[in-house]
């Protein structure tokens, strides 16, 4: 089935429709101060960090279709970055910044002069993190506490009628709370308990936000979500990895038993959750986002599934003759591979009014179709990154 992203903006006034419901039979901690379907109504100035990587691309896209606001995209441009999928756009400007330099980060903020800050910029690759753990500590802690202080100053000297609105969306990992058993569900409360170098830096960029708010009442909300996926992920994680495998007839690796259970989230999904979060969120609130299976259930999967089921796809829609499902090759696992994640997502839905929209199968057929539409894209950003899908991660050295 293919289907497209256009309308999603109308999807989005139902959504907040429906929020707008719900919050209003709740007791309220806050007014709410839009009343219009229009997205972002009076916030005229969106500061988005990492918008030339994955999510951060489809935030800036949404916003850019969806509201009226100007987007300062606060991006280093690293491996992973890329705009091709922004292009040119009147509203959307870059400001090229590496956010462990504190000077020019605090000087991006105060240029981009923002209503609301969505924070995603970080090094994202659990296997990097194993390769090399100090880019994460000094981009997703450092960065983070630069930001930080770069946003409360901007804060504290707003006139009041902008203070009052001004937010900071941190977004985050449900990695943060380690690795569940058979059961059970990660949700806002669940403990934190990190297990890698990407997990533990996000980890403390999270605790990080929380202390800025409780010690300088910076007006914050917080998400955790599960693993995305979907169009123009750089091709080194497993969906994208498993696509190009598959397609070159090369060995598709599935790291130690194939056992490892995920929750799958369609990456428009996150956005509009993000975009939920960050305008009708409670201040000093977190929200878990997961993603959806079929007919209603949980999108959790082991990886074994997801690798059988994207070549599946690859059979219907470029049958070489063979299954593809011939070329799954166990490998050794990943050091400290999390055993089991998944979410509990009640929160934002009862709250927010938010639910995924795309179930796992709708979406990985949908990305399945957008790879092969975009193999030169693939090329192109895998040569400029110097990566030709290698193995990563296996060393527990920097
Ligand atoms: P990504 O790697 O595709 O993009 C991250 C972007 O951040 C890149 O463009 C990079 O250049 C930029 N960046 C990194 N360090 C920076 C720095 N020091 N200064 C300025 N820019 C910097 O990542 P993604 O998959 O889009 O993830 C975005 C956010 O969502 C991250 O915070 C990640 O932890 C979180 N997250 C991702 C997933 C997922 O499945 N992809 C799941 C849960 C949470």
């Amino acid at each position: 089935m293919r289907f497209s992203h256009a309308g999603l903006c109308t999807g989005l006034s139902g959504l907040l429709a429906t929020a707008r419901a719900l919050r209003s039979s709740q007791p309220r901690k806050q007014a709410l101060a839009v009343t219009s379907p229009l997205l972002l109504e009076g916030t005229e100035r969106v500061l988005v960090t990492g918008g030339a990587g994955f999510i951060g691309g489809a935030l800036v896209r949404r916003l850019l279709r969806c509201s009226e606001a100007q987007v300062f995209n606060l991006d280093k441009l690293g491996y992973a970055s890329d705009l091709t999928s922004i292009g040119e756009h009147p509203r959307h400007q870059l400001l090229r910044v590496d956010l462990t330099e504190a000077e020019a980060t605090a000087a991006a903020v105060r240029q981009a002069d923002p209503d609301l800050v969505m924070h995603l910029a970080a090094e994202s690759h659990v296997d990097r993190s194993i390769d090399g753990p100090a880019a994460f500590i000094e981009s997703n802690v450092g960065g983070t506490f630069n930001l930080l202080q770069a946003v409360r100053a901007h804060w504290e000297l707003l006139p009041p009628e902008r203070r009052e609105r001004f937010r900071f969306h941190h977004i985050s990992t449900d990695e943060v709370f380690g690795s569940l058993g058979l059961t059970g569900r990660f949700s806002e409360t669940t403990p934190y308990d990190p297990r890698s170098p990407y997990s533990a830096s996000k980890a403390a960029s999270d605790h990080l936000v929380s202390a800025w708010h409780h010690t300088y009442g910076l007006p914050v909300v917080l998400t955790n979500c599960s693993n995305n996926y979907g169009p123009w992920q750089f091709p080194e994680k497993l969906i994208p990895v498993v696509i190009l495998k598959a397609l070159a007839g090369e060995p598709i690796p599935l790291y130690g038993d194939g056992a490892n259970v995920r929750d799958w989230l369609y990456v428009e999904d996150h956005v509009e959750a993000l975009l939920l979060a960050a305008t009708r969120g409670t201040i000093g609130s977190s929200y878990c986002v997961g993603g959806a299976g079929d007919h209603g259930s949980p999108s959790e999967r082991t990886n074994r599934d997801v690798v059988e089921t994207i070549c599946a796809l690859m059979d219907q829609l470029q049958p070489q003759g063979a299954p593809h499902a011939r070329l799954i090759t166990r490998v050794s696992d990943r050091p400290g591979h999390d055993r089991r994640y998944a979410i509990d997502a009640g929160k934002i839905t009862a709250e927010l009014g938010w639910t995924p929209r795309h179930s796992l199968q709708q979406g990985l057929e949908a990305t399945v179709r957008w790879y092969l539409d975009h193999l030169d894209w693939c090329k192109q950003v895998r040569q400029r990154a110097g990566y030709s899908g290698e193995r990563i991660g296996v060393t527990s050295t920097a």
